[in-house]
């Protein structure tokens, strides 16, 4: 008898941005939670109830979010007239203050958890609230489903409104509690998550560059995303060259993994940074027409360069959890910011699917793709109730990004368990 079993279907995922393999009518063997091989035909000898068959179906590695606010949930799809400082002002940290309550933050981030998990979401980068208990429901939350992710506590010490704002020394010592309490965890590991540099004092940042250092802990934050941010980072941090050198300086940029969101306006010397390995940028292609930043990120360019990125919902900022559809929008804007500047041809679908799994992957430790060795972290999609049945399986996978939801996704599965959610 084997332990092993095999899931029958149409396999694809990245090998790397240019290419998506497809391996139709084929096996995917996992034996402990990931992937030994993938064959055209089984072994004769291989035990039938060891089969699950999902013939006809599309087997795709599970999405990754790379940058999401949990709190923000709540608030998505409202004030999408403004602009980013006056959002958050207005919108979000009114939102996210109410946190405190752990009642609140139960409920909430228990329907985040699940909506992420029904949008096929298996790997996660959150940004919390600045609240202790809250941050720890959150990351809890995460760990009893097996989710691979990065969540933290978040800092604020500056520029913020009263009910919403920390003492600098206290969100330092907070951060290291929070990062000693939550390192044991198996697929979740405590990040540090300084908001932005407008947010956050030059000694915040310091304070939390040396607790990231000692305890290698990954940095999440966001930078070079709107031009009015841009402008107040400069008049508040006048002694930097530029945003991320506010980071880089602080030992908050490249020492340990490092995710930054948007990364829209890159100059030539913010370039040369975030093209070391342990950078990510990520794209939110949803957050950045919906609240108004001033530009697109330039996807093509960063990729040529060989700058690590992946896709981001942001909600609230963007408007859906679904992955997949940012995977659409992420080609759309493309587009869009070709007809403006044609120096750069706009991503495809090989590129932008790769940005979702198995870049976005990587600091997870083999997931995002189905390599031998690699965690199944699957999902199951049946897009039975979508015309045309005699597409190819990437012209299916491409439908089910522009056209598709969440209920076309029927399992999903994490290091070889299928997680059950809430309908
Ligand atoms: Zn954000």
């Amino acid at each position: 008898m084997t332990n092993k079993k095999a899931y029958k279907g149409n396999v694809i995922y990245s090998k790397d941005k240019d290419t998506l393999i497809v391996y139709d009518n084929s096996y995917v063997i996992v034996q402990d939670g990931r992937i030994v091989d993938i064959l055209k035909d089984l072994q004769p000898d291989f035990p039938n109830e060891n089969v699950i068959n999902y013939e006809g179906k599309l087997i795709i590695p599970g999405f990754c979010d790379m940058h999401v606010h949990a709190p923000q949930f709540l608030q998505m799809g409202i004030g999408m007239d403004k602009e980013l400082l006056d959002w958050l002002d207005t919108y979000t940290y009114p939102n996210e203050a109410k946190f405190k309550n752990i009642e609140h933050a139960n409920e909430v981030y228990s329907q985040f958890v699940n909506e992420l998990l029904r949008h096929g979401t298996l790997h996660v980068n959150c940004f919390p609230s600045i609240h202790y208990e809250a941050s720890s429901i959150l990351f809890k939350l995460l760990e009893n489903k097996g989710v691979y992710a990065f969540t933290g506590k978040l800092n604020m010490d500056q520029n913020s409104p009263d009910f919403y704002i920390e003492d600098t020394n206290k969100s330092i010592e907070d951060t290291e509690k929070f990062i000693i309490e939550h390192k044991k965890s198996k697929n979740v590991t405590a990040s540090i998550v300084p908001r932005f540099a407008i947010t956050c004092s030059e000694e915040l940042l310091n304070g939390l560059g040396n607790v990231s250092l000692k305890y290698n802990a990954p940095v999440h934050s966001h930078m070079c995303e709107a031009v009015n941010e841009m402008k107040i980072c400069k008049e508040l941090f006048p002694n930097y060259k530029n945003g991320a050198e506010i980071f880089n300086q602080n030992n908050l940029l490249g020492k340990t993994p490092t995710i930054m969101a948007h990364c829209i306006f890159m100059d030539d010397d913010v370039l040369e940074l975030m093209k070391n390995p342990n950078c990510m940028a990520v794209h939110c292609p949803d957050a950045t027409s919906n609240v108004n930043a001033g530009g697109i990120m330039p996807v093509k360019k960063l990729l040529d360069l060989g700058i690590n990125l992946a896709i981001g919902s942001d909600v609230g900022g963007g408007t859906s959890l679904s992955i997949p559809r940012m995977i659409a929008t992420t080609i759309q804007h493309s587009k869009i910011r070709n007809m403006f500047d044609n120096q750069y041809e706009a991503v495809n679908l090989q590129e932008a699917f790769f940005m979702a799994t198995r870049s976005g992957g990587r600091y997870f430790n083999k997931v995002g793709a189905f390599d031998k060795g690699y965690h199944f972290n699957a999902l199951i999609i049946d897009d039975f109730n979508m015309y045309g049945d005699n597409y190819s399986s990437l012209e299916r996978l491409e439908r089910f990004c522009y056209s598709g939801d969440d209920r076309n996704i029927i399992k999903r599965y994490i290091d070889g368990n299928e997680i059950e959610i809430k309908i």
